[in-house]
């Protein structure tokens, strides 16, 4: 069964709780449903610490990049994909007041350890923030924040959290449905995710056969790509270039960049329908027709 064809099926489940829902109710071309560039950097962030190279020195904006994250928003509402380091600076940039959920693809701590900093969504939501993520991640977030999941009533200032187990199944957040992508990162299964025409699929190093029939008819994709030569649990610029090529996207966006690549010089490089993303980048999403009108 094709990703469309459950979406469809999903849509009909969810009518009645889609009426409730008035933002839900969007044309496909409706560009309140957008997904924002939080962080397009890798792991160590760029600058990184104590480099002097002509990336981590310039003076363009394109070529700072925070750890890696988006947000994705359906009018006023909304989930974040990942919580980096800087997550805070982040957030205030792109001026988030409340979220729906996160989403995690996977648990390394440049996409977990501003995890904390959703307790500031906290002081004004009732109710605690749902993180969709598989069993591992979930295992461990509670490792490493055992203080927010702790049951000692004493600790007061800590995010309230709940967590919605996922899978790859297709699933509902902020009124938008949601295909998780399998991903394969070096040895480590991990998630990307598809909304409507966009797919988000950071830190991979493999596409399993299961996951292609989910990124076709794709109009954007953001991909990881860490740089020119080659890496052991990262596609490169030209892996990137070849998945982008075979899936015949009409745009992609490469994330997850290391401080190799230069943010004009590569685009001038690459070719084109393919381009460096950067932080503050925001790709409208468009619906298919079948999640608007049924
Ligand atoms: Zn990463
Ligand atoms: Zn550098
Ligand atoms: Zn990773």
């Amino acid at each position: 069964m094709s990703f469309w064809s459950l979406t469809c099926i999903m849509n009909k489940l969810e009518r009645t709780d889609r009426k409730t829902i008035g933002s839900f109710e969007l044309s496909a071309s409706d560009s309140s449903v957008s997904m924002t560039i939080l962080g397009s950097g890798t792991s160590v962030g760029v600058p990184m610490i104590g480099c002097e190279c002509p990336v981590c020195t310039s003076s363009n904006p394109k070529n700072h990049r925070m750890r890696t994250g988006v947000w994705v928003r359906n009018g006023d509402r909304g989930f974040l994909i990942d919580t980096s380091p800087e997550l805070r600076l982040q957030i205030v940039r792109a001026r988030v007041k409340k979220i729906d959920g996160v989403l995690y693809t996977h648990a390394h701590a440049d996409h977990v350890l501003g995890m904390d900093d959703l307790r500031t969504f906290c002081f004004r939501q009732p109710e605690p923030v749902p993180l969709y993520c598989e069993e591992i991640v979930e295992h461990a977030l509670r490792r490493m924040f055992s203080y927010a999941f702790s049951d000692d009533d004493s600790l007061h200032s800590r995010p309230r959290l709940r967590f919605e187990r996922i899978g790859t199944d297709p699933f509902s957040v902020a009124g938008l449905n949601v295909q998780p992508i399998r991903l394969i990162h070096g040895r480590l299964s991990i998630l990307g995710y598809r909304i409507g025409n966009v797919a988000f699929c950071t830190d991979v190093s493999t596409i399993p056969e299961e996951s292609w029939p989910l990124l076709q008819n794709l109009d954007v994709l953001v991909l990881g790509a860490i740089r020119h030569d080659p890496h052991p649990t990262h596609f490169n610029v030209s892996q990137a270039v070849e998945v982008a090529r075979k899936l015949n996207v009409r745009q992609t966006y490469l994330t997850h960049i290391a401080h190799n690549l230069e943010h004009e010089e590569t685009n001038a490089s690459l070719p084109e329908g393919i381009a460096l993303a950067y932080d503050g980048l925001t790709i409208p999403i468009s619906l298919p027709h079948t999640e608007v009108l049924s």
